[in-house]
Formats: structure tokens, C-alpha cells, sequence
């Protein structure tokens, strides 16, 4: 499992800030895309790329109430009490209130591991500031300022120390021929539907593989001679007709399965279009940098017409994401599912493919060519030469000068034409940009 750690406090301490510190995406060409909506509560720290965990911002707890309604609040409460470590957030600025003390109770019977962070301490003593909690008893406190992020790499060195590994990931990544994909969704788009036609249709060579904690934290396939694994399925395919009524959405669960895949399919129930929950589990795939395709479900029960109209919807909500591929499915009969398959593993390939520095020189200098940046106050940026950086996603490195004068516009346009030149589908694809001759 990704660790999961909890920011607790009373209101205005300053718990959004932090976890926007924490949480918020290094791509910022994906921060920016409309439609792209971001859950405000639930987020992936990965300041430190190889130990990513889960962040919740748990607003208001122990009766202090802050307007987080009914099932994210009791799920926000409900992680603080299963979270490996909670953030204790308090205000140095204010010093120590009688909200606080009341937290501190809940925290106590909770009986979570708990670090003391002071925040705002930007412009003051922290000592001072840190002796103000002195009586609360912590071992572990940190002064810092979410705003000016001051602390916050000390913060995080001493949280991801205390912080188990995530297990799964290593269990889960063993055998690189398979493919590793996650059907993602809010409730009743269909995944448990799809994926036990998938492992019913393939029920003789369906395997679970052992994960350390629970009997079963995968499944693996085979399709058309190729290998898949499907991460994170146990709740899927155990679903009972008693949990199918209670059911609320599992961010964290939905997060867990991005993390663990390679290819995320996000499910669509096309009576619906898409949804704010759904924005918000594109979010995650994206800032989670993984390969995506769409599956648009329940497309037997619609008349032509229907169809049309969804059609017309779905590239205007999703017209950010024109690189996913997007299959018309029916998980109940099992159409569409080769298709479906057959995207996933496109996506996979242009995800994992291996780019040599001439090629990706070459294709930066046909670039800069065909249309070079344009001047700012004077000045315009030099593209002098590039090289892949890595895989899943793609990451092209590129060199020159002058290169915080490049627009986001002009940022785009290189994405799309590294995109086309390479025939890259269903994957995000990163530019990182290094200033140096
Ligand atoms: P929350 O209600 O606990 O989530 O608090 P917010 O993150 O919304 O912050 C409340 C207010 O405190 C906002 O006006 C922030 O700008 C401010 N704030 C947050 N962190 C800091 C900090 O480190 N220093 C200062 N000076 N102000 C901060
Ligand atoms: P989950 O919550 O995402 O796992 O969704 P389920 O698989 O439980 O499906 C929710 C409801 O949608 C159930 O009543 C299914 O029978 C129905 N459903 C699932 N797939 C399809 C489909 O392809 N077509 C139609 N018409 N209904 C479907």
C-alpha cells in the first residue's frame, strides 16, 4: 500500500497550504489544463519520486467542522484514523487555542504516530514559536511556513524516515513483460462488471499473484499472446450486492491503483458524460504522469442518436486529452473489449519507448525551425540540443538558453509535434528545460 499520511488542525492553520506544498503537481502545463479538476482533500506527494504517499487534508475533525460534508468527511476522518502518520498542524502566529487542545485529545485517542508541525513561522522566532506547544509533548516538531515552503525538506526528509515502504510496488513490478493497468472510475461506471468478463473469459489462465498483507493484490492474463497484470482489483471483483448499496467512492483505493499501474483505464458510464468525479480521477492519472485510455461503458443501451449526442460531449469535455484513445464498451456483453485492449497496448508502447539523443535532437531542431520562439522583451530562447530523460512517461531533456522566456504556448506546440513525430498515444509526455550552453 502507499503510505497515507494526515494533516489535522483547526481551520486557517494553514493545512491547505501545506498540503499544496506536499501535493502539488511538478508539471505545471498540466496544472494548467481546464477540465483537469483536482480533489482538494486527497493528494499524491511526490517531492521524493521514488517514495510517493498519499496526502489527506482532513479539513474539519473532532466536531470542529470546517463544511466538509457527509462521505468525504467521514472518509477524511476515517483515514486520519488509519494513517501511518498525522500531521498535527498548529498556527505560530496565534499560539496554541482551545480548538487545538481539543484536537489534541481526539489525536491522543486516535493514538496515531504524530509529529507537531508549528506553520507560519515565517518572520519569527522558532524557537519561540515551537515553545509556545512545548506542554503538548511531542517529540517530533518542526517550525515551518507552508507559504514560503520554509522547512518543508526537513519536514519531509523526517516524515518519509518514519514512513513504511510501499510494498506492493516492488511485489507488483517483477516481472517486466507484463503490462500493468488499473480500470479506474467513480461507482457504478461498470469496472467490477469488465473486469469479471475479462477474468471470467480467461478464467483458465487467470492467476492471483500474493501480495504480502492481503491474499491477493493483482491478477494476471494473457490476451490475444500478450501479458497483463490488473493491479488493485481485490475490492473490485469481491464486491458484494450489500457493499454495492453502501458503496462510497475510495479516493485513496482509486489513487493506489494509479500508482501501481502503468496503463490506467479510466471508465465512463456514457449515460453520464463525465463527471466532476471524473475530472477529478483524470487528474490523478495525470499528475500521476501514467498512460491512459478511456473506456466510454454502457454504450449497448444507447439509441443512435444517444450516441451521437455522447459522442459530441465527450470530445468537448476531454478535448485536453486528445492524446487518450477513448473505446466504446459494453462491459455487460463484452464488446469492444479487443479494441479495447488493443489501446491499451498502444498506449503502453508509445509510454515505454526508447528514444535515441539524434532522433530526439533532430526532431527539437525540425522543431525550432519550422517555427522558432518568439522574442520577449528583447530576448528569445535558444534550443540548442535534447535527450530522452526517461520512460512512462516519455521525458525529453532539452538544452538552451534564455528558456524561462518560453511560453506555455510554445511549450505546447514542441509537446505536439514531439507527440506527432513520434506517433506518442495515450501518454503524457514531460519536457524538462536546462538553462546552460
Ligand atoms: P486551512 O484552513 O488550515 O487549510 O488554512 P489555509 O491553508 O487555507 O491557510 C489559512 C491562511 O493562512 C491563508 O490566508 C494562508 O495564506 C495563510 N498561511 C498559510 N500558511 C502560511 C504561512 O506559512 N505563513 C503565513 N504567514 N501565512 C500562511
Ligand atoms: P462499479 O461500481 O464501477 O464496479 O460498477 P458495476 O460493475 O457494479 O456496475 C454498475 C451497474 O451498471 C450494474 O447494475 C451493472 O449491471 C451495470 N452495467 C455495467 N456495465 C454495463 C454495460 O456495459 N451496459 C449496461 N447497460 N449496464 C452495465
Amino acid at each position: 500500500m502507499l503510505p497515507l499520511v494526515a494533516l489535522v488542525g483547526r481551520p486557517n492553520v494553514g493545512k491547505s497550504t501545506l498540503f499544496n506544498a506536499l501535493t502539488r503537481s511538478r508539471d505545471a502545463l498540466v496544472h494548467d489544463e481546464p477540465g483537469v479538476t483536482r480533489d482538494r482533500h486527497y493528494g499524491v506527494c511526490r517531492l521524493d519520486e521514488a517514495r510517493p504517499f498519499v496526502v489527506v487534508d482532513t479539513g474539519g475533525i473532532a466536531g470542529v467542522d470546517e463544511g466538509l460534508a457527509g462521505a468525504t468527511a467521514r472518509q477524511a476522518r476515517a483515514a486520519a484514523e488509519e494513517a501511518d502518520l498525522v500531521l498535527f498542524v498548529v498556527d505560530g502566529r496565534e499560539g496554541a487555542s482551545s480548538l487545538d487542545d481539543d484536537i489534541l485529545r481526539w489525536l491522543r485517542k486516535s493514538a496515531r504516530p504524530t509529529f507537531l508541525v508549528v506553520n507560519k513561522t515565517d518572520g519569527l522566532d522558532a524557537r519561540a514559536a515551537l515553545a509556545e506547544f512545548s506542554r503538548y509533548g511531542f517529540a517530533d516538531v518542526f517550525a515551518i511556513s507552508s507559504a514560503h515552503r520554509h522547512g518543508i525538506d526537513e519536514l519531509l526528509a523526517k516524515v518519509l524516515a518514519r514512513l513504511p515502504a510501499d510494498g506492493d510496488a516492488e511485489i507488483l513490478d517483477d516481472d517486466p513483460e507484463r503490462v500493468r493497468i488499473a480500470f479506474v472510475g467513480r461507482p457504478n461506471v461498470g469496472k467490477s462488471t469488465l473486469v469479471n468478463r475479462i477474468l471470467g473469459e480467461e478464467r483458465m489462465i487467470a492467476s492471483e499473484v500474493a501480495g504480502t498483507t492481503r491474499d491477493s493484490i493483482a491478477v494476471d492474463l494473457e490476451r490475444d499472446g500478450r501479458k497483463y497484470r490488473l493491479v488493485d482489483t481485490a475490492g473490485i471483483r469481491r464486491k458484494s450486492k450489500v457493499e454495492e448499496a453502501v458503496e462510497t467512492f475510495s479516493i485513496i483505493k482509486t489513487l493506489q491503483a494509479i500508482e501501481h499501474c502503468q496503463v490506467a483505464v479510466i471508465m465512463l458510464d456514457a449515460n453520464e458524460g463525465v463527471t466532476d468525479q471524473d475530472a477529478s480521477v483524470l487528474g490523478a492519472v495525470l499528475d500521476a504522469g501514467r498512460a491512459l485510455v478511456l473506456a466510454v461503458n454502457k454504450w449497448d443501451g444507447l439509441s443512435t442518436y444517444q450516441r451521437e449526442q455522447v459522442e459530441g460531449l465527450l470530445s468537448r469535455k476531454l478535448s485536453f486529452v486528445t492524446w487518450a484513445e477513448a473505446v466504446r464498451i459494453s462491459a455487460m456483453h463484452g464488446s469492444g473489449l479487443r479494441e479495447l485492449f488493443r489501446a491499451i497496448h498502444r498506449a503502453h508502447a508509445s509510454a515505454t519507448r526508447t528514444f535515441s539523443t539524434s532522433e530526439v535532437t533532430k526532431a527539437l531542431e525540425i522543431a525550432y525551425e519550422t517555427n522558432p520562439p518568439p522574442v520577449v522583451r528583447g530576448h528569445v530562447a535558444k534550443l540548442r540540443f535534447a535527450h530522452a530523460g526517461g520512460e512512462n512517461p516519455p521525458t525529453f531533456i532539452v538544452h538552451g538558453t534564455r528558456l524561462r522566456t518560453l511560453s506555455d504556448t510554445y511549450k505546447r506546440y514542441l509537446e505536439n509535434f514531439f507527440r506527432k513525430r513520434f506517433k506518442l498515444i495515450g501518454t503524457p509526455v514531460r519536457f524538462v528545460f536546462k538553462e546552460g550552453e
